[in-house]
């Protein structure tokens, strides 16, 4: 039997509805999924590393990237550009691996450009107040950036009809309990195991 792709997975969301932590809660629960790192070319916060968190990049070097087509999608977002490295998302899906992208929704409407088949999952945050309470909570930001990025929130707030899914973060573990659910029905889609199967429904 041939051997299905993997998922490619997209998490979307506004700042600070909890992607990092919900994609960090997966991880912990050790299921076979792995995890893009995007480059960007804004600063590490503290206890962030390269290569971990992300890959820390001048303008100039993601410049670069761009120029040769390294990025699968890539965005302006706040002032910085952040962009997921094709390559590693490439062979984790021809090795048959899940892959999770945690991206903002201009990149994830790209993605889905070149990725029609991918499952494309909206993080909602259970109310607007609660979501400035998680992005100040996180102390690292000015009042000014805190503004901005609750202006761009809301307007990806309305990105949420372009999504397959919509799962609320009210409670990391029930999010990351319905992305699992998720996952494991795409698994069973008929029209991505048909391939596989291929033969079983040919022969007599
Ligand atoms: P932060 O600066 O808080 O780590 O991330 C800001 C936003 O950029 C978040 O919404 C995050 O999901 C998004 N982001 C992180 N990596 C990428 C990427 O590779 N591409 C795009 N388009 N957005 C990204």
């Amino acid at each position: 039997m041939k051997k299905e792709k993997g998922l490619l997975i997209v998490l979307s969301g506004p700042a600070g509805v909890g992607k990092g932590t919900v994609c960090a809660a997966l991880r912990k629960e050790n299921t076979d999924i792995q995890y893009s790192v995007s480059a960007t070319t804004r600063s590490p916060r503290a206890g962030e590393e390269d290569g971990v968190n992300y890959f820390f990049k001048s303008r100039e070097q993601f410049e670069t990237m761009i120029e040769k087509n390294q990025l699968l999608e890539w965005a302006e977002y706040v002032g910085n550009y952040y962009g997921t490295p094709i390559d590693y998302v490439r062979q984790t899906l021809e090795a048959g691996t899940d892959i999770i992208l945690e991206i903002e929704v201009q990149g994830a409407l790209k993605v889905r450009e070149r990725f029609p088949e991918g499952v494309f999952i909206f993080l909602m945050p259970p109310s607007l107040a609660e979501l400035r309470k998680r992005i100040q909570g996180r102390g690292t930001e000015t009042a000014e950036i805190i503004d901005k990025r609750m202006t761009v929130a809301k307007e990806e707030i309305e990105m949420m009809k372009k999504y397959d899914y919509v799962v609320e973060n009210d409670e990391v573990e029930l999010a990351v309990e319905r992305i699992k659910a998720i996952v494991v029905a795409e698994h069973c889609k008929r029209e991505r195991l048909i391939e596989k199967y291929k033969q079983l429904v040919e022969v007599e």
